[in-house]
């Protein structure tokens, strides 16, 4: 009877898979479609606030990507980036994404000091990366390049042909700031540390969410605000969602957060309200 469980176990999980590569084909196709047509309709990218954890104020902001297929449903980048990946359709991808928001960014200066972009794996590693950045940069002549800030996770320095560190000092070169995305939940945080020129650690939310219950969350947090302020880089705490654990990153002075508790993504429009009143549009008689 065990057997027959487990061979009835191997039916569905084989099921499951048939499932899983219609899925990635279809996701392909999309993709395809969507980046052929209107890129800005069918892969809008969406604005989520980063704040100051002492003040809350809103200090800078990553964009996220989302899809619309044909039929106007949300998708989320879990059911597209992963084939995007596979596929190398990233690597255009990236690029509008890095456009648009760079765009938005320069709408917005006076009102939003930076945005932070997601670059991946297989992206930093496309020879072309550091001069698309360049030529994206070089659409805004007035731009203070370290209001850009591109997000990397770990996974890029591992099995890469390319030497990240090299294309890391190139990308820095251009006056852009790097961030370790997701830091803590890779193999190799220390050696992340120990190679990479980054200014920034966005620490993974599974340290951050519950940190105020937990005491062993709060030691590493300690250890990780500690270390990253001798090597000069400055942290932003990923998914804080409870008010409590936003006292307990305050009491730990870690400088800036991000979560659900200071607003989910928003598309442009939406999280351009948020955003303080732009000062050159300023009434006259409330500028005083
Ligand atoms: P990420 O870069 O770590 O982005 C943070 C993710 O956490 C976002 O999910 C965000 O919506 C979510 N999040 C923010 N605050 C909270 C919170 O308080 N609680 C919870 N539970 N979640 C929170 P999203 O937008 O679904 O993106 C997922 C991942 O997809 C991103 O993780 C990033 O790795 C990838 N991604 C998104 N946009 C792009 C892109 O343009 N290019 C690439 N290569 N990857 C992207
Ligand atoms: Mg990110
Ligand atoms: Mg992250
Ligand atoms: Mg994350």
């Amino acid at each position: 009877a065990a057997k027959r469980a487990g061979g009835n176990r191997l039916q569905v999980f084989s099921d499951e898979m048939r499932v899983a590569v219609k899925e990635r084909i279809a996701a392909e196709a999309r993709l395809r479609a969507a980046l052929a047509g209107d890129r800005e309709a069918a892969l809008p990218v969406w604005f989520q606030p980063i704040v100051s954890t002492a003040t809350g104020r809103i200090v800078g902001a990553e964009a996220l990507v989302r899809m619309f297929t044909p039929e106007g449903t949300l998708l989320g980048p879990g059911h597209f980036i992963p084939a995007a990946e596979e596929t190398g359709l990233v690597v255009p991808l990236g690029e509008h994404v890095l456009r648009l928001a760079v765009r938005h960014l320069v709408a917005w200066t006076n009102q939003l000091p930076y945005i932070s972009v997601n670059v991946s794996p297989r992206q930093l590693a496309e020879p072309d990366f550091v001069p698309m950045v360049a030529s994206v940069l070089a659409e805004h002549p007035g731009l203070d390049p370290s209001r850009v800030v591109l997000e990397i996770t770990e996974t890029a320095l591992l099995g890469s042909a390319v030497d990240v560190r090299d294309r890391l000092e190139a990308i820095k070169d251009l006056g852009v700031r790097v961030a370790l995305d997701d830091f803590g939940t890779g193999y190799s945080s220390l050696t992340w540390l120990q190679s990479v020129p980054a200014d920034v650690v966005k620490l993974d939310r599974s340290f951050v969410a519950g940190l105020a219950a937990d005491p062993r969350k709060s030691s590493i947090i300690s250890a990780v605000l500690w270390l990253a302020r001798s090597l000069n880089m400055t942290v932003v705490a990923e998914g804080v969602e409870d008010p409590d654990d936003w006292k307990a990153l305050q009491a730990a002075e870690c400088p800036s957060c991000q979560g659900y508790l200071f607003g989910r993504p928003l598309p442009a429009s939406e999280f351009e309200l948020m955003l303080p009143f732009p000062e050159a549009a300023r009434p006259r008689q409330l500028a005083g």
